[in-house]
Protein backbone atom coordinates (compact mmCIF):
# COMPACT_ATOMS: atom_id res chain seq x y z
CA UNK A 1 0.00 0.00 0.00
CA UNK A 2 1.24 3.77 -0.77
CA UNK A 3 2.32 5.65 2.25
CA UNK A 4 -0.02 8.00 3.24
CA UNK A 5 1.20 11.69 2.63
CA UNK A 6 1.59 14.25 5.31
CA UNK A 7 2.19 17.46 5.78
CA UNK A 8 5.13 19.20 7.20
CA UNK A 9 4.08 19.15 10.43
CA UNK A 10 3.61 15.06 10.52
CA UNK A 11 -0.32 15.38 9.76
CA UNK A 12 -1.94 13.18 7.31
CA UNK A 13 -3.41 15.06 3.66
CA UNK A 14 -6.73 13.94 2.90
CA UNK A 15 -6.86 14.45 -1.05
CA UNK A 16 -9.20 17.82 -1.53
CA UNK A 17 -10.73 20.02 -4.42
CA UNK A 18 -9.52 22.84 -5.70
CA UNK A 19 -10.96 25.27 -7.96
CA UNK A 20 -7.64 26.62 -9.98
CA UNK A 21 -9.09 29.78 -11.99
CA UNK A 22 -6.57 30.48 -14.83
CA UNK A 23 -5.30 27.03 -14.89
CA UNK A 24 -5.16 27.14 -18.54
CA UNK A 25 -1.70 29.38 -18.18
CA UNK A 26 1.85 29.09 -17.56
CA UNK A 27 1.76 28.83 -13.67
CA UNK A 28 -1.62 26.99 -14.12
CA UNK A 29 -0.30 24.41 -16.34
CA UNK A 30 2.44 23.42 -14.37
CA UNK A 31 0.62 23.20 -11.45
CA UNK A 32 -2.35 21.21 -12.47
CA UNK A 33 0.45 18.83 -14.06
CA UNK A 34 2.16 18.62 -10.74
CA UNK A 35 -1.06 17.97 -8.80
CA UNK A 36 -2.07 15.31 -11.16
CA UNK A 37 1.23 13.45 -10.91
CA UNK A 38 2.20 13.82 -7.54
CA UNK A 39 -1.25 14.20 -4.90
CA UNK A 40 -4.27 12.56 -5.15
CA UNK A 41 -5.81 16.02 -5.18
CA UNK A 42 -9.14 17.02 -7.80
CA UNK A 43 -8.71 20.11 -10.09
CA UNK A 44 -11.78 21.98 -11.34
CA UNK A 45 -9.58 24.07 -13.84
CA UNK A 46 -11.30 27.24 -14.96
CA UNK A 47 -9.63 29.20 -17.99
CA UNK A 48 -10.85 30.59 -21.38
CA UNK A 49 -8.54 28.43 -23.34
CA UNK A 50 -7.22 25.14 -22.61
CA UNK A 51 -4.30 24.26 -24.73
CA UNK A 52 -1.54 24.42 -22.58
CA UNK A 53 -3.31 21.26 -20.08
CA UNK A 54 -4.97 19.57 -23.35
CA UNK A 55 -2.29 16.68 -22.42
CA UNK A 56 -3.66 16.57 -18.95
CA UNK A 57 -7.29 16.13 -20.49
CA UNK A 58 -6.69 13.59 -22.77
CA UNK A 59 -7.17 10.82 -23.26
CA UNK A 60 -9.43 8.96 -20.55
CA UNK A 61 -6.99 6.40 -20.47
CA UNK A 62 -4.31 9.29 -18.42
CA UNK A 63 -3.80 7.86 -14.85
CA UNK A 64 -6.03 10.94 -13.31
CA UNK A 65 -8.73 10.38 -14.83
CA UNK A 66 -11.74 12.10 -13.34
CA UNK A 67 -9.72 14.12 -10.95
CA UNK A 68 -9.21 17.27 -13.55
CA UNK A 69 -11.84 18.65 -14.82
CA UNK A 70 -11.89 21.35 -17.32
CA UNK A 71 -14.81 24.49 -17.31
CA UNK A 72 -14.78 26.73 -20.05
CA UNK A 73 -15.80 29.96 -18.69
CA UNK A 74 -14.83 33.57 -18.65
CA UNK A 75 -15.08 34.76 -14.20
CA UNK A 76 -16.18 38.37 -15.60
CA UNK A 77 -19.19 37.25 -16.40
CA UNK A 78 -20.77 33.32 -15.61
CA UNK A 79 -22.67 32.68 -12.61
CA UNK A 80 -21.36 29.32 -12.58
CA UNK A 81 -18.64 30.41 -10.86
CA UNK A 82 -19.61 31.14 -7.00
CA UNK A 83 -21.10 27.01 -7.22
CA UNK A 84 -17.31 25.80 -8.50
CA UNK A 85 -16.01 27.63 -5.58
CA UNK A 86 -18.56 26.24 -2.77
CA UNK A 87 -18.24 22.96 -3.84
CA UNK A 88 -14.22 23.22 -3.89
CA UNK A 89 -11.98 23.59 -0.30
CA UNK A 90 -9.77 25.46 -2.07
CA UNK A 91 -9.53 28.32 -4.32
CA UNK A 92 -6.08 29.57 -6.40
CA UNK A 93 -6.77 32.82 -8.21
CA UNK A 94 -4.00 32.89 -10.95
CA UNK A 95 -6.58 34.57 -13.68
CA UNK A 96 -4.97 37.92 -14.97
CA UNK A 97 -3.74 40.17 -17.52
CA UNK A 98 -0.13 40.15 -16.35
CA UNK A 99 2.27 41.20 -19.40
CA UNK A 100 3.56 44.44 -19.17
CA UNK A 101 3.43 45.03 -22.89
CA UNK A 102 -0.40 45.87 -22.06
CA UNK A 103 -0.15 47.69 -18.57
CA UNK A 104 0.83 50.81 -20.66
CA UNK A 105 -1.42 50.21 -23.60
CA UNK A 106 -4.59 48.77 -22.05
CA UNK A 107 -4.56 50.03 -18.86
CA UNK A 108 -8.20 50.00 -18.66
CA UNK A 109 -8.33 46.07 -19.24
CA UNK A 110 -5.39 45.44 -16.86
CA UNK A 111 -7.16 47.62 -13.99
CA UNK A 112 -10.58 45.67 -14.61
CA UNK A 113 -8.52 42.04 -14.82
CA UNK A 114 -6.32 42.27 -11.57
CA UNK A 115 -8.75 44.08 -9.53
CA UNK A 116 -12.79 44.27 -10.60
CA UNK A 117 -12.52 40.69 -12.06
CA UNK A 118 -10.87 39.45 -8.63
CA UNK A 119 -13.51 40.68 -6.38
CA UNK A 120 -16.27 38.24 -7.25
CA UNK A 121 -13.64 35.49 -6.36
CA UNK A 122 -12.49 36.67 -3.20
CA UNK A 123 -16.20 37.68 -2.29
CA UNK A 124 -17.46 33.86 -2.81
CA UNK A 125 -14.96 32.44 -0.82
CA UNK A 126 -15.31 35.23 2.28
CA UNK A 127 -19.08 34.52 2.08
CA UNK A 128 -18.99 30.39 2.08
CA UNK A 129 -15.83 30.06 4.16
CA UNK A 130 -13.35 28.60 1.92
CA UNK A 131 -9.98 28.58 1.73
CA UNK A 132 -8.19 31.20 -1.40
CA UNK A 133 -4.89 31.41 -2.87
CA UNK A 134 -4.38 34.39 -4.54
CA UNK A 135 -1.42 35.48 -7.43
CA UNK A 136 -0.29 38.70 -6.51
CA UNK A 137 2.92 39.60 -8.09
CA UNK A 138 7.11 41.26 -7.16
CA UNK A 139 5.46 44.28 -8.96
CA UNK A 140 3.59 45.60 -6.18
CA UNK A 141 7.17 46.63 -4.65
CA UNK A 142 7.73 49.01 -7.43
CA UNK A 143 10.79 50.82 -7.61
CA UNK A 144 14.01 50.01 -4.88
CA UNK A 145 14.55 52.95 -2.10
CA UNK A 146 17.91 52.76 -3.52
CA UNK A 147 16.92 53.36 -6.98
CA UNK A 148 16.29 56.98 -5.66
CA UNK A 149 19.67 57.67 -4.36
CA UNK A 150 22.40 59.70 -6.43
CA UNK A 151 23.98 56.73 -8.98
CA UNK A 152 27.41 56.85 -7.04
CA UNK A 153 25.88 56.47 -3.45
CA UNK A 154 27.65 53.81 -1.18
CA UNK A 155 24.25 53.10 -0.04
CA UNK A 156 23.00 51.48 -3.22
CA UNK A 157 25.02 48.62 -2.56
CA UNK A 158 23.11 48.54 0.99
CA UNK A 159 20.81 45.49 0.98
CA UNK A 160 18.60 47.70 3.26
CA UNK A 161 17.64 49.73 0.26
CA UNK A 162 16.86 47.09 -2.73
CA UNK A 163 15.80 43.99 -0.36
CA UNK A 164 12.57 43.46 -1.09
CA UNK A 165 10.33 41.67 2.43
CA UNK A 166 7.16 41.19 2.75
CA UNK A 167 6.30 43.08 6.18
CA UNK A 168 8.48 46.08 5.89
CA UNK A 169 9.17 47.37 2.38
CA UNK A 170 7.27 50.09 1.25
CA UNK A 171 5.48 50.21 -2.52
CA UNK A 172 6.55 52.81 -4.70
CA UNK A 173 5.11 53.03 -8.08
CA UNK A 174 5.45 55.96 -10.82
CA UNK A 175 3.16 59.20 -11.33
CA UNK A 176 -0.45 57.97 -12.86
CA UNK A 177 0.69 59.26 -16.38
CA UNK A 178 3.33 56.20 -16.49
CA UNK A 179 0.37 53.70 -17.25
CA UNK A 180 3.05 50.86 -16.34
CA UNK A 181 1.99 50.96 -13.02
CA UNK A 182 -1.81 50.45 -13.49
CA UNK A 183 -0.88 46.31 -12.75
CA UNK A 184 0.68 47.20 -9.99
CA UNK A 185 -1.80 49.41 -8.27
CA UNK A 186 -4.70 47.03 -9.07
CA UNK A 187 -2.61 43.89 -7.71
CA UNK A 188 -2.07 45.82 -4.66
CA UNK A 189 -5.09 46.75 -4.20
CA UNK A 190 -6.83 43.55 -4.78
CA UNK A 191 -3.98 42.73 -1.98
CA UNK A 192 -5.75 45.03 0.60
CA UNK A 193 -8.98 43.95 -0.17
CA UNK A 194 -7.96 40.37 0.78
CA UNK A 195 -6.20 41.68 3.69
CA UNK A 196 -8.81 43.61 5.11
CA UNK A 197 -11.64 40.42 4.62
CA UNK A 198 -9.09 38.20 6.51
CA UNK A 199 -8.85 41.11 9.30
CA UNK A 200 -12.56 41.57 9.68
CA UNK A 201 -14.42 38.89 7.82
CA UNK A 202 -12.44 35.94 9.00
CA UNK A 203 -11.39 34.91 5.40
CA UNK A 204 -8.79 32.39 5.21
CA UNK A 205 -6.11 33.39 2.77
CA UNK A 206 -2.31 33.16 1.34
CA UNK A 207 -1.05 35.91 -0.96
CA UNK A 208 1.45 34.64 -3.73
CA UNK A 209 4.29 37.17 -5.23
CA UNK A 210 6.10 35.42 -7.97
CA UNK A 211 9.92 36.74 -8.68
CA UNK A 212 10.25 36.37 -12.65
CA UNK A 213 9.02 32.49 -12.55
CA UNK A 214 10.16 31.47 -16.12
CA UNK A 215 10.27 27.90 -18.06
CA UNK A 216 8.39 25.80 -20.66
CA UNK A 217 4.54 27.09 -21.92
CA UNK A 218 5.20 30.62 -20.76
CA UNK A 219 3.40 33.11 -23.14
CA UNK A 220 3.75 32.92 -26.97
CA UNK A 221 5.60 32.84 -29.53
CA UNK A 222 4.44 35.85 -32.27
CA UNK A 223 3.22 34.65 -35.34
CA UNK A 224 3.59 30.59 -34.20
CA UNK A 225 0.86 30.38 -31.47
CA UNK A 226 0.17 34.04 -30.80
CA UNK A 227 -0.24 37.44 -32.76
CA UNK A 228 2.97 38.02 -34.90
CA UNK A 229 2.35 41.71 -33.27
CA UNK A 230 1.90 40.51 -30.08
CA UNK A 231 4.30 41.72 -27.23
CA UNK A 232 5.04 38.69 -24.39
CA UNK A 233 7.18 38.55 -21.61
CA UNK A 234 11.10 38.54 -21.80
CA UNK A 235 11.62 34.72 -21.87
CA UNK A 236 8.79 34.46 -24.80
CA UNK A 237 10.48 37.76 -26.37
CA UNK A 238 14.25 36.96 -26.48
CA UNK A 239 13.13 32.93 -27.22
CA UNK A 240 11.40 34.40 -30.90
CA UNK A 241 14.52 36.28 -31.38
CA UNK A 242 16.81 33.73 -31.17
CA UNK A 243 14.47 31.16 -33.25
CA UNK A 244 14.51 33.40 -35.98
CA UNK A 245 18.03 34.67 -35.50
CA UNK A 246 17.38 38.34 -35.09
CA UNK A 247 19.09 40.63 -32.21
CA UNK A 248 17.73 40.52 -28.92
CA UNK A 249 15.75 43.77 -28.16
CA UNK A 250 17.47 45.30 -25.06
CA UNK A 251 15.06 48.28 -24.07
CA UNK A 252 16.65 51.46 -22.66
CA UNK A 253 19.80 49.39 -22.57
CA UNK A 254 18.90 46.59 -20.78
CA UNK A 255 20.30 47.84 -17.55
CA UNK A 256 17.22 46.71 -15.58
CA UNK A 257 18.02 43.44 -13.24
CA UNK A 258 16.10 40.35 -12.03
CA UNK A 259 16.23 37.48 -10.25
CA UNK A 260 14.56 34.48 -12.58
CA UNK A 261 13.33 31.31 -10.76
CA UNK A 262 12.24 27.81 -12.45
CA UNK A 263 8.82 27.14 -12.51
CA UNK A 264 9.37 23.70 -11.42
CA UNK A 265 10.85 24.94 -7.92
CA UNK A 266 8.53 27.52 -7.94
CA UNK A 267 5.60 25.16 -7.83
CA UNK A 268 7.39 23.24 -5.10
CA UNK A 269 6.17 26.10 -3.32
CA UNK A 270 2.63 26.47 -4.30
CA UNK A 271 2.50 22.91 -3.35
CA UNK A 272 3.74 23.21 0.15
CA UNK A 273 1.21 26.16 0.72
CA UNK A 274 -1.50 24.03 -0.28
CA UNK A 275 -0.86 21.27 1.77
CA UNK A 276 -0.13 23.18 4.95
CA UNK A 277 -2.77 25.67 5.40
CA UNK A 278 -2.32 26.03 9.19
CA UNK A 279 1.31 27.41 8.21
CA UNK A 280 0.72 29.36 5.26
CA UNK A 281 -2.76 30.94 5.89
CA UNK A 282 -2.38 34.71 6.80
CA UNK A 283 0.57 34.86 4.96
CA UNK A 284 1.80 37.22 1.87
CA UNK A 285 4.69 35.09 0.51
CA UNK A 286 7.97 36.51 -1.90
CA UNK A 287 8.26 33.22 -4.10
CA UNK A 288 11.86 34.04 -6.26
CA UNK A 289 15.05 32.87 -6.32
CA UNK A 290 18.23 35.45 -5.02
CA UNK A 291 20.67 34.34 -5.82
CA UNK A 292 19.59 33.71 -10.30
CA UNK A 293 20.11 38.00 -10.25
CA UNK A 294 20.95 39.64 -13.63
CA UNK A 295 20.89 42.72 -15.58
CA UNK A 296 18.38 41.94 -18.80
CA UNK A 297 21.63 42.48 -20.87
CA UNK A 298 23.57 39.35 -19.14
CA UNK A 299 20.03 37.80 -19.82
CA UNK A 300 20.54 38.01 -23.36
CA UNK A 301 24.02 37.09 -23.48
CA UNK A 302 23.52 33.97 -21.13
CA UNK A 303 19.93 32.75 -23.63
CA UNK A 304 22.04 33.93 -26.68
CA UNK A 305 25.38 31.12 -25.25
CA UNK A 306 22.83 28.77 -24.00
CA UNK A 307 20.65 28.25 -27.61
CA UNK A 308 23.80 27.99 -29.38
CA UNK A 309 24.42 25.01 -26.87
CA UNK A 310 20.85 23.54 -27.43
CA UNK A 311 20.76 24.21 -30.85
CA UNK A 312 24.04 23.41 -32.35
CA UNK A 313 23.51 26.81 -34.66
CA UNK A 314 26.18 29.72 -34.08
CA UNK A 315 25.04 33.03 -32.60
CA UNK A 316 24.42 36.18 -35.11
CA UNK A 317 27.51 38.61 -35.35
CA UNK A 318 25.53 41.47 -33.23
CA UNK A 319 23.12 39.27 -31.30
CA UNK A 320 21.79 42.31 -29.25
CA UNK A 321 20.64 45.64 -30.35
CA UNK A 322 19.56 48.80 -28.34
CA UNK A 323 15.91 49.70 -28.59
CA UNK A 324 13.80 52.65 -26.29
CA UNK A 325 11.31 51.80 -24.36
CA UNK A 326 8.75 54.37 -25.96
CA UNK A 327 9.78 52.54 -29.21
CA UNK A 328 9.20 49.21 -27.91
CA UNK A 329 6.30 49.39 -25.08
CA UNK A 330 4.87 52.96 -26.01
CA UNK A 331 4.38 55.81 -23.84
CA UNK A 332 3.54 55.29 -20.51
CA UNK A 333 5.91 52.65 -19.73
CA UNK A 334 7.96 52.36 -17.05
CA UNK A 335 10.24 50.24 -15.24
CA UNK A 336 11.20 48.37 -11.91
CA UNK A 337 14.92 48.56 -11.16
CA UNK A 338 15.97 45.63 -9.27
CA UNK A 339 14.36 43.23 -7.93
CA UNK A 340 15.59 40.78 -5.06
CA UNK A 341 13.02 38.27 -2.70
CA UNK A 342 13.42 38.07 0.95
CA UNK A 343 13.39 34.90 1.84
CA UNK A 344 13.23 34.72 5.81
CA UNK A 345 9.21 34.55 5.87
CA UNK A 346 8.95 31.31 3.01
CA UNK A 347 11.26 29.81 5.04
CA UNK A 348 10.71 30.55 8.08
CA UNK A 349 7.25 29.19 7.64
CA UNK A 350 7.22 26.60 4.90
CA UNK A 351 11.19 25.43 4.79
CA UNK A 352 11.28 25.86 1.35
CA UNK A 353 14.09 26.93 -0.77
CA UNK A 354 14.75 26.95 -4.85
CA UNK A 355 17.36 24.75 -6.28
CA UNK A 356 18.26 26.01 -9.89
CA UNK A 357 20.53 28.20 -11.45
CA UNK A 358 19.84 30.36 -14.29
CA UNK A 359 22.02 28.38 -16.42
CA UNK A 360 20.38 25.67 -15.88
CA UNK A 361 17.12 26.56 -16.06
CA UNK A 362 17.60 28.49 -19.24
CA UNK A 363 19.19 25.12 -20.77
CA UNK A 364 16.26 23.08 -20.19
CA UNK A 365 14.12 26.14 -20.81
CA UNK A 366 15.25 26.68 -24.34
CA UNK A 367 15.69 22.77 -25.52
CA UNK A 368 11.91 22.77 -24.82
CA UNK A 369 11.04 26.33 -26.75
CA UNK A 370 13.95 24.84 -29.68
CA UNK A 371 12.36 21.28 -29.70
CA UNK A 372 8.83 22.49 -30.10
CA UNK A 373 9.29 25.73 -32.39
CA UNK A 374 12.40 25.52 -34.75
CA UNK A 375 10.54 23.48 -37.32
CA UNK A 376 7.31 25.30 -37.03
CA UNK A 377 9.62 28.96 -37.10
CA UNK A 378 11.25 27.24 -40.56
CA UNK A 379 8.42 26.83 -41.87
CA UNK A 380 6.60 30.62 -41.25
CA UNK A 381 10.16 31.70 -43.09
CA UNK A 382 10.07 29.90 -45.82
CA UNK A 383 6.51 30.54 -46.36
CA UNK A 384 5.99 32.88 -49.29
CA UNK A 385 4.16 36.24 -48.42
CA UNK A 386 1.20 37.39 -50.07
CA UNK A 387 1.40 39.80 -52.75
P1 LIG B 1 -0.88 33.53 -17.86
O1 LIG B 1 -1.34 34.69 -18.66
O2 LIG B 1 -0.12 32.45 -18.55
O3 LIG B 1 -2.13 32.85 -17.14
C1 LIG B 1 -3.29 33.54 -16.75
C2 LIG B 1 -4.49 32.71 -17.19
O4 LIG B 1 -5.69 33.35 -16.72
C3 LIG B 1 -4.62 32.62 -18.72
O5 LIG B 1 -4.71 31.27 -19.14
C4 LIG B 1 -5.92 33.38 -19.04
O6 LIG B 1 -6.65 32.83 -20.12
C5 LIG B 1 -6.67 33.22 -17.71
N1 LIG B 1 -7.67 34.29 -17.54
C6 LIG B 1 -7.45 35.64 -17.59
N2 LIG B 1 -8.62 36.30 -17.43
C7 LIG B 1 -9.59 35.36 -17.29
C8 LIG B 1 -10.99 35.43 -17.11
N3 LIG B 1 -11.62 36.61 -17.06
N4 LIG B 1 -11.68 34.28 -16.99
C9 LIG B 1 -11.06 33.08 -17.06
N5 LIG B 1 -9.71 32.95 -17.23
C10 LIG B 1 -8.98 34.08 -17.35
O7 LIG B 1 -0.02 34.10 -16.64
P2 LIG B 1 0.89 33.35 -15.54
O8 LIG B 1 2.29 33.71 -15.77
O9 LIG B 1 0.49 31.92 -15.44
O10 LIG B 1 0.43 34.14 -14.22
C11 LIG B 1 -0.55 33.68 -13.32
C12 LIG B 1 -0.70 34.68 -12.18
O11 LIG B 1 0.56 34.91 -11.53
C13 LIG B 1 -1.22 36.06 -12.60
O12 LIG B 1 -2.12 36.53 -11.63
C14 LIG B 1 0.02 36.93 -12.60
O13 LIG B 1 -0.30 38.29 -12.34
C15 LIG B 1 0.85 36.30 -11.50
N6 LIG B 1 2.29 36.54 -11.73
C16 LIG B 1 3.04 35.74 -12.52
C17 LIG B 1 4.40 36.00 -12.68
C18 LIG B 1 5.31 35.10 -13.47
O14 LIG B 1 6.50 35.20 -13.26
N7 LIG B 1 4.85 34.24 -14.34
C19 LIG B 1 4.98 37.11 -12.08
C20 LIG B 1 4.18 37.94 -11.30
C21 LIG B 1 2.83 37.64 -11.13
N1 LIG C 1 12.74 43.51 -21.96
C1 LIG C 1 13.71 43.74 -22.94
N2 LIG C 1 13.52 43.21 -24.20
C2 LIG C 1 12.42 42.48 -24.53
C3 LIG C 1 11.43 42.25 -23.54
C4 LIG C 1 11.62 42.77 -22.26
O1 LIG C 1 14.73 44.39 -22.69
O2 LIG C 1 12.34 42.02 -25.68
C5 LIG C 1 12.96 44.01 -20.58
C6 LIG C 1 11.84 44.84 -19.95
O3 LIG C 1 11.94 46.19 -20.31
C7 LIG C 1 12.08 44.60 -18.46
C8 LIG C 1 12.62 43.17 -18.41
O4 LIG C 1 13.07 42.86 -19.73
O5 LIG C 1 13.12 45.47 -18.01
C9 LIG C 1 11.61 42.11 -17.95
O6 LIG C 1 10.45 42.21 -18.72
P1 LIG C 1 9.22 41.23 -18.61
O7 LIG C 1 8.31 41.53 -19.74
O8 LIG C 1 9.65 39.81 -18.50
O9 LIG C 1 8.43 41.61 -17.28
P2 LIG C 1 8.75 42.36 -15.89
O10 LIG C 1 9.86 41.61 -15.22
O11 LIG C 1 9.13 43.77 -16.21
O12 LIG C 1 7.46 42.27 -15.16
Amino acid sequence: MATARVDLDGNTITPMTICMIGAGGFIGSHLCEKLMAETPHTVLAVDVYNDKIKHLLEPDSLPWNGRIQFHRLNIKNDSRLEGLIKCSDLTINLAAICTPADYNTRPLDTIYSNFIDALPVVKYCSENNKRLIHFSTCEVYGKTIGSFLPKDSPLRQDPAYYILKEDTSPCIFGSVEKQRWSYACAKQLIERLIYAEGAENGLEFTIVRPFNWIGPRMDFIPGIDGPSEGVPRVLACFSNNLLRREPLKLVDGGESQRTFIYIKDAIEAVLLMIENPARASGHIFNVGNPNNEVTVRQLAEMMTKVYSKVSGEEAIESPTIDVSSKEFYGEGYDDSDKRIPDMTIINKQLGWNPKTSLWDLLESTLTYQHRTYAEAIKQAIAKPTAN
